[in-house]
């Protein structure tokens, strides 16, 4: 057993620990002072991934890189052990760990901490429905993504040979996409411009049988958008032939085809998993209190501290991001509740003391709907169309914050205008 420990004795500086490296650890190792902390991230993920750019990346916007970020820079002095989380002893104040490191054996450590941030977000959730882990493709990081786009240019080739009968063709050009959030309405958006903007010119012959659906449980799509707006997404979908097909509930997942209880067996070439958050193991076996109702979540006080389930407070331990909510005040498992928490824990914690209590500002909700129109809206003003387009593009570019990666985008967005998206030309 090795175990690593910073801060404790001789060392000045505060040993905080943050488990986690998705949009909450990662913005929080940014901000921290490190003049008084000595920052260990832990996390399976060298790398955080900018969510909101995935989707443009699957279809070649813009390269992966863009939408990742290594923890570690230059600029800071964080260091980083690539682990799993089996558990935490906040007694004394021990973190136990799994290294995970890909082409070399597991090994147990620990590591001791003075402060400890728990952000370990949530996975995907497939309701206990048979056969999605195995069939489906899930779109939550930057390996998620490509091994989908992998899978894009094999269902191409494989419907180009003239073996393929058009029946054929048909199941396997359909790509499903369950859910219809904001996630699942981005990536059907971003693969229909795709593949009728850019794949249809190389593939002309199969562009009758591309069929790009989203599946959805719900009556709507987008509803947590204003009405008019997810109705306005809805129409705009249909006009153009994306297939929405709401009130729809899957049963089961077989490779190739799926279960409805509405209409039966549907095959399809694809299916892209994009609904639902469950907790990850180490939320479930964390001992302290927790939210009863829905997504089970680390409950925190407005000070973002965890607390035991006796209702005393964990000795210097927080959490943030997905996997945590505030009792009394709970807020959506988006990036920017994990952001605006991130700033604000860094902030007071960096102070020393107890802060004003932690408040959520909305700032806009946006989601493009394909053929450069959108629906964008914040607690004053909506939009619709080509304006709200234009805000969803000036929003890509303010969820990095690194200009290298800005002027990528930028440079990219150009050239696809002039030359066509990268998966074209595959
Ligand atoms: C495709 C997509 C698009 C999205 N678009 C938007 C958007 O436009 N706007 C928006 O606000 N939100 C968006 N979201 C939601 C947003 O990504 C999440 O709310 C956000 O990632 C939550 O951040 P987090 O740090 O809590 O969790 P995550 O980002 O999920 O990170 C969790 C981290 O913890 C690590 N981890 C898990 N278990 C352990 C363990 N036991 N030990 C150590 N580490 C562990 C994981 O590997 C990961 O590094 C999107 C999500 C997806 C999937």
């Amino acid at each position: 057993m090795n175990t690593a420990a910073f801060g404790t004795d001789s060392d000045s500086l505060i040993h905080l620990v943050i488990v986690g490296s998705g949009w909450a650890g990662y913005t929080l190792s940014a901000e921290l002072d490190y003049s008084k902390y000595k920052v260990t991230v832990i996390s399976p993920d060298p790398i955080t991934t900018y969510t909101p750019l995935l989707a443009s990346a699957l279809c070649g916007l813009f390269g992966f890189k863009v939408a990742e970020e290594p923890v570690r820079r230059r600029s800071r002095p964080v260091s980083l052990y690539q682990a799993v989380v089996d558990s935490v002893d906040f007694g004394s104040k021990t973190v136990h760990c799994t290294s995970k490191i890909n082409s070399f054996e597991p090994e147990r450590i620990e590591v001791s901490y003075d402060q400890i941030v728990l952000c370990q977000g949530c996975k995907g959730n497939d309701f206990g429905i048979p056969g999605v882990g195995e069939h489906s493709f899930a779109v939550r990081n930057t390996k998620d993504a490509s091994a989908l786009r992998n899978k894009i240019s094999d269902i191409l080739e494989k419907a180009n040979l003239p073996t393929t009968t058009p029946e054929r063709r048909r199941e396997l050009l359909h790509f499903a996409i369950v859910g219809g959030g904001p996630t699942g309405v981005e990536l059907a958006a971003e693969l229909f411009d795709t593949m009728h903007q850019d794949i249809a010119k190389m593939f002309p012959h199969l562009e009758e049988y591309f069929n790009i659906a989203i599946y959805d449980v719900a009556s709507n799509i987008l509803s947590n958008f204003e009405e008019d707006l997810s109705t306005y997404a809805l129409e705009s979908f249909r006009r153009r032939g994306v297939k929405v097909h709401t009130s729809t509930h899957i049963t089961e997942v077989r490779d190739g085809s799926m279960t409805t209880k509405e209409k039966g067996e549907i095959k399809f070439g694809i299916l892209i998993w994009a609904t639902g958050n469950a907790n990850v193991p180490l939320t479930e076996k964390l001992n302290c209190r927790k939210s009863k109702e829905g997504l089970v979540r680390l409950l925190t006080d407005d000070q973002l501290r965890l607390h035991y389930t006796n209702g005393r407070i964990i000795r210097d331990a927080f959490a943030i991001g997905d996997a945590a909510d505030i009792e009394s005040l709970s807020l959506p498992t988006t990036a920017e509740v994990a952001v605006q928490k991130a700033k604000w824990l860094a902030k007071n914690l960096s102070a020393n003391g107890e802060g004003t209590p932690f408040k959520f500002h909305e700032k806009r909700m946006v989601a493009y709907l394909g053929a450069s129109a959108g629906v964008w809206q914040n607690d004053k003003v909506k939009l619709r169309g080509r304006l709200a387009w234009l805000s969803w593009r000036s929003t890509s570019l303010s969820w990095t914050h690194d200009w290298r990666k800005k002027i990528l985008i930028l440079v990219n967005w150009t050239l696809n205008y002039f030359y066509g998206k990268e998966i074209a030309r595959i």
